[in-house]
């Protein structure tokens, strides 16, 4: 028994909250010499992402690309409308919004990081205060992480807009879309984002290597305003170029251009709202299967958040008593080629508890049949490794792709 090979055919799984699964179609785009740079195919493809990208983003508004991952995009975005020495405001439900945090620091910029732990969302309230105090508007921008992939919370962006509103705030509302962009709800124009930064290789299912800014009227004029931008992030000629290499600063990232323009086909031939009700009901047989495993007589299976309100439909966060988690893990990874994420910020990379803690990825290129593989694979780790759980966390799941509950 113990000797036959469980992985010797099909794909493997990369469960992980990015990169994420790519679609063949992607593969098959980037599969392809290289085109000439300097105009033809590759220029109409380039002119025709951009306008599919803001569809993605819900804005009328701007977007620079660059041949970067997200944190090049959270750079980029700090570099183009804050001078050393401005203040931002950083409320963090988790590890990225201390990342984003740090790196405004080391462009010489003064972080106030409001710390909400790491199960629990923004507190507006507090955020509202923190505004309400700086009668001299020295806070220039709030960041304001979406999803944070660490802890899988999903914060409210239109609630932080209105806490800028309340207090007659001036200062720009930076998003972080990262992980929820084309996975969970976000309405850049509508919920009053001055700037958001992405990156392909999550809901938009293009390998890492390339990310965007996006950025409003407000964002452009404190650019302009800047005495000097760093030459390579300058957002201007990227986002409005005389010649073609400068929506790139360079040569383009030509076969991540092919792979982008077929992932804007398939999520724009699925429809947003369908791409994010997709994402929503996957999501749901995720947390009813862990609820079912959860459903034990002390210490087992947990998930992270839990309201499920504030859960993100991207990422799950979970934890066993440890070592279970990283032993579940290697175990799927292992046996049945199926690959989970590891935990980001949960516990100390080098405390026992940190092998505890796991998460999931369930954003972009999923359907049904991946997520009850998914779920059927950790079932069966579950029993391999004899960690106590719950029962009937298949057929929970498999009721809610079912459409009979949740
Ligand atoms: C993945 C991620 C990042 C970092 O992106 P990289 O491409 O790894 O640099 C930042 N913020 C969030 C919310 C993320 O999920």
């Amino acid at each position: 028994m113990g000797s036959t090979d469980l992985r010797a055919a099909g794909r493997a799984y990369l469960a992980i909250p990015g990169p994420s699964v790519m679609p063949d179609a992607v593969l098959q785009a980037m599969h392809r010499p290289s085109p000439n740079i300097y105009g033809g195919e590759l220029k109409d493809l380039t002119e025709s992402v951009i306008p599919d990208l803001a569809r993605v983003a819900r804005t009328r508004h701007n977007v620079a690309i660059y041949i970067a991952n997200g944190h090049g995009a959270w750079e980029a975005a700090l570099s183009n409308t804050l001078t050393p020495g401005d203040r931002v405001l950083v409320p963090a439900s988790g590890a990225f919004a201390h990342g984003w945090a740090e790196m405004a620091s080391g462009l010489g910029l003064e972080a106030t990081v409001l710390d909400f732990g790491l199960h629990a969302p923004f507190d507006m309230a507090r955020v509202a205060e923190a505004l309400a105090a700086d009668t001299d508007h020295s806070i220039k921008a709030v960041l304001g992480v979406h999803v944070d992939t660490s802890t899988s919370i999903r914060n409210d962006i239109a609630a932080l807009r209105a806490c800028l509103d309340e207090v007659g705030h001036p200062a720009l509302l930076m998003a972080d879309c990262i992980a929820s962009l084309g996975c969970d709800r976000f309405e850049m124009d509508d919920w009053g984002v001055d700037v958001m930064v992405t990156a392909c290789q999550k809901g938009l299912m293009v390998p890492a290597g390339v990310s965007f800014v996006f950025f409003n009227d407000k964002a452009a004029a404190a650019r302009k305003a800047l005495p000097r931008v760093s030459r390579y992030w300058d957002w201007a000629p990227r986002a409005e170029p005389e010649v073609f290499y400068q929506y790139f600063g360079g040569t383009a990232p030509t076969q991540h251009m092919f792979g982008l323009r077929a992932a804007l086909d398939l999520i724009h031939g699925e429809g947003m709202e369908q791409v994010w009700t997709r994402h929503a009901r996957l999501a749901r047989a995720i947390w009813a299967a862990c609820e079912r495993w959860g459903d034990v007589e002390g210490e087992g299976l947990r998930l992270n958040v839990l309201d499920p309100n504030l859960r993100s439909h991207a990422v799950t966060a979970l934890s066993l008593p440890s070592p279970n988690g990283t032993e579940l893990r290697s175990w799927l990874e292992e046996t049945l080629g199926l690959t989970l994420g590891i935990s980001l910020g949960m516990a100390p990379s080098d405390s026992p508890e940190w092998h505890g803690h796991f998460r999931l990825g369930h954003m972009g290129h999923v359907n049904g049949h991946m997520i009850l593989g998914l779920l059927g694979g950790i079932e069966a780790g579950l029993q391999a490794l004899s960690i106590p759980h719950g029962g009937g966390a298949l057929a929970a799941a498999a009721e809610v792709v079912a459409g009979k509950a949740g």
